[in-house]
């Protein structure tokens, strides 16, 4: 029965005697060799997701329509190179993405810059690196990129980041299309028709189109279908009032991921082909002129791609109140209950055919009071030495890392055909190469 609900939650968990697998992989078996805290990554099923988006929105959209994988979910070397070899184009969010990008060989031309306080810095070296296009969220920044654009003798392409005014109803500090938000310019304000107007003014600029993101882990296809209706009428707006066609028309990223049994199971693909069908006939029903249409996923193509295995350290029981089993990574590796309260599936990796009797909280070992991975779990009572496995944990785990109390991050493989390293584990001599000695 156990059995049954982990092949549930997604099709790359199996178990193989008393142990979990992930990708075709004894996890207990990567622990010995490898050590812990560890992540693992399904490569055939990194490469699988950005095919879908890539054919589905070929096929449905048409057009040159295409998917842009959101790389702040999980950015290194590896990743920039199953999506160059994918055909995928990418966003980045800072140099340390670009570059990044650019060290595995990634086409910088197929490479969106997001970010809403991007620098004179930025913009140079993003300009000399051959960036594709920037995403743009203020008039500072429209008028930095035109100045140094000027300065370096070449056009800009861009796209203008609007916000349609839509709350998904997700968490709010994920939800980032309502007129009260750090990123873009709101049409209902006026704001995003005149930096509209603006931005085809400026010699150096060449705007491409524009740009909206409602927000992170939307099931629904809803939030979507209005984001888009909202801005292909802002677009006929643009139209007849500014006598400008853009080409392009973004619609962000943010489709649901299945952390725990109780979130519905999704198609991609099925979305995909509902909000184009949504979009073709409003064009059609409106004669609207139909852009070609980009998404951004990051959490989708990489979240059940990934999970983290560690060792129990430590289990502490309080009569009358609860109990803790202390594991070996923490919010150093995941800080995503400490921020949001995020939903995790928990499992005891070494005793998946005993039974979830034992109820606990996830503790990290860092020193924390908050530095919590889940609260009220149900596993098989653990001792010191099990290893606990940590699903779903492909995005904004490890992008979202940090060496607090000099922890250093952990081992990342790659599992396809063979295991690879994707990122090695942090060493001391790592943790504190930037520190000088005071003389
Ligand atoms: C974070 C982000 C994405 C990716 O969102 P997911 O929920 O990970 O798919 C896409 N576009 C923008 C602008 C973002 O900030």
């Amino acid at each position: 029965m156990y059995c049954k609900e982990v092949n549930l939650l997604h099709d790359n968990l199996s178990i193989e005697g008393n142990n979990l697998c992930f990708a075709g992989y004894d996890t207990v078996e990567l622990a010995k060799i490898y050590g812990t805290p560890l992540m693992l990554l399904d490569e055939q099923r990194i490469r699988s997701t950005m095919r879908t988006y890539k054919n589905a929105m070929e096929k449905y959209f048409g057009n040159g329509a295409r998917p842009l994988y959101a790389s702040k979910a999980l950015s290194f070397v590896g990743i920039y190179q199953i999506a160059k070899e994918e055909g995928i184009c990418t966003d980045i969010v800072s140099l340390g993405e670009l570059y990044t990008a650019k060290k595995a060989g990634f086409p910088l031309e197929n490479a969106f810059f997001h970010g809403n306080c991007k620098t004179d810095f930025d913009i140079e070296y993003a300009i000399e690196n051959g960036i594709g296009y920037f995403i743009v969220d203020t008039y500072d920044e429209l008028y930095a990129i035109d100045r140094i654009a000027r300065e370096k003798g070449v056009s800009q392409k861009i796209l203008l980041r609007i916000t349609p005014g839509i709350d998904p109803h997700t968490h709010v500090a994920i939800s980032t299309g309502k007129v009260d938000s750090k990123f873009g310019t709101a049409i209902e304000t006026g704001q995003a028709l005149e930096i509209t107007e603006k931005a085809i003014s400026l010699h150096n600029i060449s705007l491409e189109g524009f740009h909206c993101h409602i927000g992170s882990q939307i099931f629904e296809i809803e939030p979507f279908c209005d984001a888009a209706d909202i801005m292909l009428s802002f677009i006929d707006n643009v139209k007849s009032t500014l006598g400008y066609t853009p080409k392009l028309l973004n619609l962000g990223g943010g489709f649901g991921v299945r952390y725990v049994e109780s979130d519905p199971v999704i198609s991609y693909e099925e979305n995909i082909k509902k909000i184009a069908e949504h979009i073709n006939s409003y064009c059609e029903k409106n004669q609207l002129h139909k852009p070609v249409i980009l998404m951004e996923p990051g959490r989708s193509i990489v979240a059940d791609s990934g999970m983290t295995i560690y060792t129990v350290g430590s289990v502490k029981e309080i009569p009358g109140y609860k109990n803790y089993v202390a594991i070996d990574g923490g919010m150093s590796d995941n800080p995503r209950y400490a921020l949001y309260n995020s939903s995790y599936t928990v499992l005891c990796a070494n005793k998946m055919n005993e039974d979830p009797t034992y109820n606990c909280t996830i503790a990290g070992r860092l020193c924390e009071s908050g530095d919590l991975i889940q609260e009220n779990v149900s596993i098989p009572p653990v001792v010191r030495g099990d290893n606990i496995a940590v699903l779903v944990t492909g995005a904004y785990n490890y992008s979202m890392s940090s060496n607090y109390n000099r922890i250093n991050r952990p081992l990342v493989l790659m599992l396809g055909d063979k295991i690879r390293v994707a990122i090695n584990r942090e060493k001391f001599e790592d943790v504190s190469r930037l520190d000088e000695f005071l003389d």
